[in-house]
């Protein structure tokens, strides 16, 4: 399977959704494994997620929520 397949799936994954079909937690921890890109674009996306995350919580946090 393209790793493409996977990537999708850990994205999805990573929002919470489901698996694609197809796409199995085994099958994903496997070609991770075995796939250093995917191992490192798994870990971006994290990081990215964690950042975006971070931001959101900030956001809401700093700045008082009033109608303009
Ligand atoms: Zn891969």
């Amino acid at each position: 399977m393209p790793c493409i397949r996977y990537r999708t799936a850990i994205s999805a994954h990573a929002d919470g959704n489901p698996l694609p079909p197809g796409v199995t937690d085994l099958e994903l921890e496997t070609h991770l494994t075995a796939c250093p890109d995917c191992r490192r674009w798994s870990k971006r996306l994290r990081a990215l997620r964690e950042a975006t995350e971070d931001l959101r919580r900030h956001r809401r946090a700093g700045t008082p929520s009033k109608p303009v």
